[in-house]
């Protein structure tokens, strides 16, 4: 097979994160998240990673260069010569364009934009049902996943409680950052040609099939 070069883009909660897993496995290319990346930096306690911890616990976002730095050099190693899935990136049309001259000077494209398409309610109300244990950090969801008892841990009967990111107003703000960073990538990718729809409405394995569909039309 050809390489591929896949991104995803889609809100907090519209389960990119579990699809990209599977389509790592499915196509045997990394799954890169920028997130996952800034993490490992910082545990490494590299130079780099010490100035990115300090960023971070200010509450400032890491910058686009070092995200970049982060990334490109990800995307150099071995297991990503045949193809990648970026998780997280790009987050803004300055950090596409980059890409987009970063994949050319290695005589490379991105092959297809995943979108995941979830309605505003939906998010809302996946967001607000998650639950995390106090004693455990066990994740559920009223709606989807509940405990067998009403705000208490399967595990290990510790408390379950919502999450300062989950809660209604910071969810709200959330998505209006989406919303707002995202509009003009989706824009500016299928002016390209290179954008594909995702309804992520169903299970887990449905929406797996749809991305599949999706990719295939374009192969
Ligand atoms: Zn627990």
């Amino acid at each position: 097979m050809a390489e591929f070069n896949l991104v995803l883009l889609g809100a907090p909660g519209s389960g990119k994160g579990t699809l990209a897993s599977k389509l790592s496995k499915k196509f045997n290319i990394p799954h890169i998240s920028t997130g996952d990346l800034i993490r490992e930096e910082i545990a490494k306690k590299s130079e780099l990673g010490q100035k990115i911890e300090k960023t971070v616990k200010s509450g400032k976002l890491v910058s686009n260069e070092i995200v970049m730095k982060l990334l490109f050099s990800r995307l150099e190693e071995k297991d990503a010569v045949n193809g990648f899935i970026l998780d997280g990136f790009p987050r803004n049309i300055e950090q596409a364009k980059a890409l987009e001259e970063r994949l050319a000077e290695k005589g490379k494209k991105i092959s297809t934009v995943l979108f995941l398409d979830v309605p505003k309610e939906e998010i809302m109300r996946r967001i607000s049902g998650r639950r995390q244990c106090e004693k455990c950090g066990a994740i559920y969801n009223v709606y989807s996943n509940p405990p067998k008892v009403e705000g208490k841990c399967d595990l290990c009967s510790g408390k379950l409680f919502i999450r300062k990111d989950d809660r209604p107003g910071i969810v709200e703000e959330r998505w209006k950052v989406f919303v707002s960073s995202t509009e003009p990538l989706v824009k500016f990718y299928e002016e390209k040609g290179l954008l594909k729809k995702v309804e992520m409405l169903g299970s887990v394995e449905e929406n797996f099939k749809k991305a599949l569909n999706a990719l295939e039309a374009v192969e």
